[in-house]
């Protein structure tokens, strides 16, 4: 690879492109295609951003900050009203041609090989044909998601869920307006829109948007300027959060401690702006308490019986080299798994994987033996 060219596009100097190689910026030679990819975010570069071989670049997907509340939120940053998305619950990929195939990048920058099966059999060429630079940004969702599996959504396997489209070499992300009209040009699923409000009502639709998907078990929304002129922000359902949490807890003691503060805290602020009466609040007080300790306590009870902790997903792969690649794939991100030997089902081919939580496993066990925190 030429790295002063690479440089150059990335508006760096050669010399500080070469000091951060091995450390900030990995290079990758599997699977193919060739690449660079940067680990963290660095002078204006996203996180994720990948140089490929032939000096393409993909940007990163840029963060979407959280609206905490939503009225105050919107009339900061928004002022000629607001479009409101469904914001899907599955993983962020990019999706772009690069050296004549399609593939698909996670937001680390890594090629997943499933998600670009996935992304081979649901986006017609034709899109890549006519726009060889897009890239195409959408959420990969599903019950055979090993990443985030949800069976909330109609999707047998897992879908893709356009949002958003860039371009190969520029950081901007073209708007939610760009992306439903290629979407709807050439037949690719989209998230779902929900319409475009005023910032006065905006809170109040949007609040009843999110209960309703709520109830559903579906995530909540990230809210767009119209005209792309300001950033996106997220905001999400009371169950959602609650679900989170209670996945969380399962393994409690294999995530960071702000994965908890953060959900609980959210929780707080959206009781205050949505004033629960009595028993809406008992029921957050409830629903928050639960997806807390019932996970908890199932886990440690769970290993005094003596059964392993494990999380278990599955994939549905149509080639049966995917699901090997896959398996590559989570070794090279440091994931220990378990891959059972795949099953032919209608469709292609059914891999069950264990993945290892070993600290919640270990911690568990050491205090069911006495041991003290
Ligand atoms: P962040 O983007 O803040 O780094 P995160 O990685 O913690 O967030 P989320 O909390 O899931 O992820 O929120 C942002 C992500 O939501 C996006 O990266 C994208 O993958 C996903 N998403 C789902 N639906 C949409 C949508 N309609 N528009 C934009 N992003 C969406
Ligand atoms: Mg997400």
């Amino acid at each position: 690879m030429n790295l002063r060219s690479a440089a150059d596009r990335l508006g760096i100097s050669a010399g500080r492109l070469e000091r951060m190689l091995g450390r900030i910026v990995r290079s990758s030679d599997w699977p193919e295609p060739r690449l660079l990819r940067f680990d963290k975010a660095i002078s204006g570069i996203e996180a994720g951003t990948v140089v490929f071989e032939d000096g393409e670049i993909v940007y990163g997907y840029p963060k979407i900050r959280r609206a905490m509340m939503l009225d105050p939120a919107i009339r900061r940053h928004f002022s000629g009203g607001v479009l409101v998305e469904e914001k899907m619950n599955g993983h962020n990929v990019r999706v772009a041609r690069v050296g004549g195939k399609t593939i698909a990048l996670t937001r680390g920058g890594f090629v997943c090989p499933y998600s670009t099966e996935v992304a081979e059999g649901q986006i017609p060429a034709g899109v890549f044909d006519d726009h060889p630079a897009i890239v195409l940004c959408g959420e990969m969702v599903g019950p055979k998601n090993p990443y985030v599996p949800k069976d909330v959504y109609s999707a047998d396997s897992m879908d893709f869920c356009l949002f958003d489209v860039s371009r190969k070499g520029k950081r901007d992300m073209e708007g939610s307006k760009a992306a439903h009209a290629i979407a709807e040009e050439y037949g690719i699923k989209a998230v779902r829109l929900f319409g475009e409000f005023g910032v006065p009502e905006a809170a109040g639709e949007i609040r009843e948007i999110v209960e309703d998907l709520g109830s559903r078990g579906r995530e909540g929304v990230v809210i767009k300027d119209p005209e792309n002129l300001s950033s996106p922000m997220k905001y999400t359902s009371s169950e959602s959060n609650c679900r989170d949490l209670e996945f969380a807890f399962r393994y409690y003691n294999d995530y960071g401690q702000d994965f908890f503060f953060s959900r609980v805290v959210r929780e707080g602020f959206q009781a205050a702006e949505w004033s629960d009466g009595a028993a809406e609040f008992d029921a957050r007080c409830l629903r928050l308490g639960r997806s807390m300790l019932l996970p908890m306590r199932e886990t440690v009870e769970a290993k005094i019986s003596g059964v392993e902790i494990a999380q278990e997903v599955e994939i549905l792969v149509r080639d049966l080299r995917t699901a090997a690649d896959f398996e590559e794939h989570y070794r090279r991100m440091g994931v220990r798994a378990v891959f059972e030997p795949p099953r032919a089902v209608p469709g292609g081919h059914l891999v069950k994987i264990r993945r290892l939580v070993m600290s919640t496993n270990d911690k568990t066990r050491s205090v069911i033996e006495g041991q003290l925190w």
